[in-house]
């Protein structure tokens, strides 16, 4: 059994009149005739617990997907008896053979289940079908294929045997449980955070997100359907404060793979911490949190991608990535064309339901960030040093709308140009043609993030400067390019300082965090 290096799978287009786009169509509005009773699922059991959630489409007031059975204390002790039980076989297993269950579940989302994911994704998370497609469909599938792969490079990775011995790298798993802790928006993520640390050979607790625990279910049951043997992956929906708050302090925790706000993450550090003479290992922490990720355009720029890159990066899923471009740095002889190409295009956005494939713009994820997001856009409005160029309005009668805004301002560390809103909100500081050196450094210095980032210049020199100031203020860089979108294997994903821990989802190096290696010698 040899695990090729895969390629990257392509990406479908739902063009009118295609295949995909009909099945996509009829799996939607299917999935909007039935409300979905979502169980907790421990030691593969399905258990009804009673104590429910409500997850409503963020589009639709009025359409409710599903019912969820939150876990309580017991279900959380079942799960980590689970999840110690099965490891002591899944552990063992040749881990050919584990991969083997990751590549047929994606398989199973490439072929069988690509529809009904992307569909889920698109009712329960607000995203239109590109997005979805590119998530839920390819970069799910990706995480799954090339996770193997990495981890078949690392199995090939072993030490120097002079005469009479034979020195060997053991790559056994960590000595405990995962625990699993994944956002609303990315299905990718969510399916990646359980499934990576489970091929190395670990056996995982997962709380999805609240928001998103619709389409995570659906993978959790292809998961199932691809051979996962009961308890190597818990399913444990409810409240991050009650479950996190009973597993992190627990002696065998081993391992968080977290993706989600600085503030949680922080939260889980303290405890981690605070219980640290308790554990049976260090836990080993690996976390993706927030960004306040920055265009800064220099002078020689060649101006033509720049408005694409300005809308695609700050307004696709409505600025609900960690990537999500949401402030700008533009040299003033260079302003005046950006901005009208930039609100031309903006302008043409059609904002509404995913269920309309023309429109660009969808909802944001729920109330607490319709508020947050709005809050932040109001601020601008009233303030002398915020000027809204376009949008700044939103609606929530029917679903929560927030349109495309663009704020300019003439302070560099206003509010909005520093603070992680997570919306279709983003600044533009327009700054003196000869004061690009000082930009940089303003650039570098102004938020404690360090997630994405752009450059855009056509003079050399400016993008080694470039490089060299910014060289912590963003863990993946684009030069000339929007800074959302990396793809598996192509730009492994992650940042430093308070955008996390930096080990690259998507590669290698997030293998390696949930292996723990043995060196043997053996003499003869
Ligand atoms: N990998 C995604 C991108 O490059 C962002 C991931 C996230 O939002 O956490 O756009």
């Amino acid at each position: 059994f040899v695990i090729e290096k895969p390629e990257n799978e392509p990406i479908l287009t739902y063009r009118e009149g295609s295949s995909e786009k009909k099945e996509v169509k009829e799996r939607l509005q299917e999935l909007k005739k039935e409300v979905l009773e979502i169980p907790v699922i421990v030691n593969g059991e399905e258990i009804q617990t009673g104590n429910m959630g409500k997850r409503t489409s963020p589009e639709d007031h009025t359409l409710l997907l599903a019912e969820y059975h939150k876990a309580g204390s017991e279900e959380i002790e079942k799960a980590i008896e689970a999840s110690m039980e099965a490891k002591k076989e899944w552990a063992h297993m040749p881990w050919e053979e584990r991969a083997a269950i990751f590549l047929k579940a994606a398989d199973l989302v490439a072929g069988p289940y690509r529809a009904t994911i992307n569909a889920a994704t698109m009712l329960g998370q607000g995203k239109n079908i590109h997005q979805a497609e590119i998530d839920a469909a390819c970069e799910l599938i990706d995480f799954l294929r090339f996770n193997a792969y990495f981890m078949a490079e690392i199995m090939k990775d072993q030490p120097y045997s002079p005469d009479n011995t034979w020195n060997r790298m053991e790559y056994r798993p960590l000595d405990g449980f995962i625990f699993a802790v994944t956002p609303f928006n990315f299905t990718a993520i969510a399916g990646n955070l359980p499934t990576a640390p489970a091929m190395a050979g670990n056996t995982v607790i997962w709380k999805p997100a609240s928001s998103a625990v619709y389409s995570a279910y659906f993978f959790m049951k292809i998961l199932e359907e691809a051979g996962l043997p009961k308890g190597v992956i818990n399913f444990l929906p409810g409240s991050g404060s009650e479950i996190g708050g009973k597993i992190l302090p627990h002696r065998d925790l081993a391992g968080v793979h977290f993706t989600g706000s600085t503030k949680t993450f922080r939260y889980m550090w303290e405890t981690v911490g605070k219980n640290i003479s308790g554990y049976r290992n260090y836990p080993r922490i690996v976390g993706e949190t927030g960004g306040k990720d920055f265009v800064v355009v220099h002078p020689s720029a060649d101006t033509r991608p720049i408005a694409t890159a300005l809308v695609r990066g700050a307004f696709e899923y409505q600025g609900q990535k960690c990537s999500a471009a949401s402030r700008a740095y533009i040299p003033k002889s260079l302003w005046p064309e950006i901005k009208e190409e930039f609100i031309g295009l903006t302008r043409e956005l059609k904002v509404g339901s995913t269920q309309d494939f023309r429109n660009f713009v969808n909802p944001v994820i729920d109330k607490p960030a319709f508020e947050k997001i709005t809050s932040y856009i109001d601020y601008a409005k009233e303030s002398e040093e915020g000027k809204v160029l376009y949008g700044g309005t939103y609606d929530d009668s029917k679903g929560y709308f927030v349109d495309p805004t663009i704020i300019e301002t003439t302070n560099p560390r206003f509010k909005t140009m520093v603070e992680e809103i997570f919306g279709p909100v983003i600044t533009i500081f327009v700054y003196e043609d000869d004061q690009y050196d000082e930009i940089l450094r303003e650039c570098d210095e102004a938020t404690d993030y360090g997630l994405t980032g752009s450059i855009f210049a056509k003079d050399r020199e400016a993008v080694i400067k470039a490089q060299r100031v910014l060289q912590q203020a963003a863990g993946n860089f684009y030069i000339n390019d929007k800074p959302t979108g990396s793809i598996v294997n192509q730009q492994p994903f992650g940042g430093a300082r308070a955008s996390g821990t930096n080990d690259k989802a998507g590669s290698k190096l997030n293998m390696q965090r949930w292996l723990s290696a043995r060196a043997i010698k053996e003499t003869y």
